[in-house]
């Protein structure tokens, strides 16, 4: 006997006759006595048409992040009810069950919410009778009872998170690409499929744009130890395994993957006063509306004494809100101004192997220079570069780059 969570998302269950292929799969993969639990995502698009039916009605100067949550989650309720309706048909029995009611919570942080603690006692109590259980990804309830969505791609967190609560022998990830690659294949049809990648890398490849796996659902996988196999709702194949550490494929990259993120916006705050405690004051109150800063750059002026110039990155949708707090606090300091840019992109390259082997930056900033792109900020952590770029210049940038690390020969 196994518990498996298996995840479906929105492209997995986009129509009627999908939803009824999953049913079927996940049937054909079970045996009698396993516990299944599957998690899925709102159908298609749903998410993003709920979204700009949102738009076609809110005014965006008022907070509408708890009401967007409300409307949010119903999508998720469509696909739980409708799976649930697909096994009963094949002689199944099953139940779909909401985030709440699969006891998933989260703190009160709307549209972005984290899952703090999961009780699964009722989705135990279903598989007990033997039901399959349908839990609606991307949702949770937070302390005061509300409903609370877990930022876009929550699916995966969901399913990570259950799995590890649960204690599942296994979790799968199913999605419409067949497994982890080394760059975007839509991007770079030569990129490599990988057998496996290590908990470490994979977040830091989610972290800087790879579309497939929501960051905090890998950090979840290495939070509980759980092995996460990432594989095509669509074929049989075996996909990507994401886990502590590498069992077969062998370190012959240094590199792992090639990521960019178009969802990047770049801030300048010119002419800070350069004194202490301007940086926590600019970037607590960025923290305080639950922005994420990327990448800081902080320069200094040549030609003028005691000011200097402060550029972050943020992600596209916080740029409304980003800028009326730095804007505010910009005035309150006596700054010069602040410049948003939009049209901006991050390219990235991943990969464990470059502790201790100087010269990645190099040949990534010569893939750059022979490709004639020019860099505007450059970051690094232990296992990760990244330069940001004109957004029109990415492709040409993942390609450059991944045919330096890449290559054959
Ligand atoms: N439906 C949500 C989204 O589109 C969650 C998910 O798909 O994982 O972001
Ligand atoms: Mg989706």
């Amino acid at each position: 006997m196994a518990l498996v969570v298996k995840k479906f998302g929105g492209s997995s269950v986009a129509t009627p006759e999908k939803i009824l292929a999953v049913a079927q799969r996940v049937l054909a993969e079970k045996s009698l006595e396993d516990k299944v639990v599957v998690v899925v995502s709102a159908m298609g698009d749903t998410t993003d048409d709920l979204i700009s039916l949102a738009n076609a009605v809110m005014d965006p100067v008022y907070n509408n992040s708890r009401e967007m949550d409300m409307l949010l989650a119903t999508g998720e309720q469509i696909s739980i009810a409708l799976l649930s309706m697909a096994f009963a048909r094949l002689g199944q029995p099953a139940i779909s069950l909401t985030g709440m009611q699969a006891g998933v919570q989260s703190n009160t942080a709307y549209g972005k919410g984290r899952i703090l603690d999961i009780t699964p006692e009722r989705v135990l109590a279903e598989l007990n009778k033997g039901k399959i259980v349908v839990v609606a990804g991307f949702q949770g309830v937070t302390p005061d009872g509300d409903i609370i969505t877990l930022g876009r791609g929550g699916s995966d967190t969901s399913a990570v998170a259950l799995a590890g609560a649960l204690r599942a022998d296994a979790c799968e990830i199913f999605t419409d690409v067949d497994g982890i690659y080394s760059a975007d294949p839509r991007v770079v049809p030569t990129a490599r499929k990988m057998k496996e990648i290590t908990y470490n890398e994979m977040l830091e490849m989610a972290r800087l744009g790879a579309g497939v796996m929501q960051p905090r659902s890998v950090e979840m996988g290495k939070f509980y130890g759980v092995p996460i196999h990432v594989r095509s709702t669509f074929t049989q194949n075996e996909g990507t395994f994401i886990r502590e550490e590498y069992t077969v494929e062998e370190k012959e990259f240094i590199i792992r993957g090639v990521t960019h993120d178009t969802n990047v916006a770049k801030i300048a705050v010119l002419g800070v006063p350069d004194r202490p405690g301007i940086a926590y004051k600019l970037f607590s109150a960025l923290a305080e509306a639950n922005i994420d800063v990327d990448m800081i750059v902080q320069s200094v002026r040549s030609t003028q004494k005691n000011i200097i110039d402060m550029v972050f990155t943020i992600a596209q949708p916080d740029i409304v809100q980003a800028r009326q707090i730095v804007e505010k606090i910009g005035e309150e300091l006596g700054t010069m101004g602040v410049q948003v840019e939009e049209n901006v992109a991050k390219v990235s390259v991943v990969g464990a192997g470059m502790l201790g082997n100087p010269g990645i930056a190099a040949n990534m900033f010569g893939a750059l220079a022979d490709a004639e792109i020019n860099i505007e900020v450059i970051s690094t952590s232990e296992i990760s570069i990244s330069c940001v770029i004109k957004a029109e210049q990415v492709n040409e940038a993942v390609q450059a780059i991944h045919a330096r690390f890449f290559s054959a020969s």
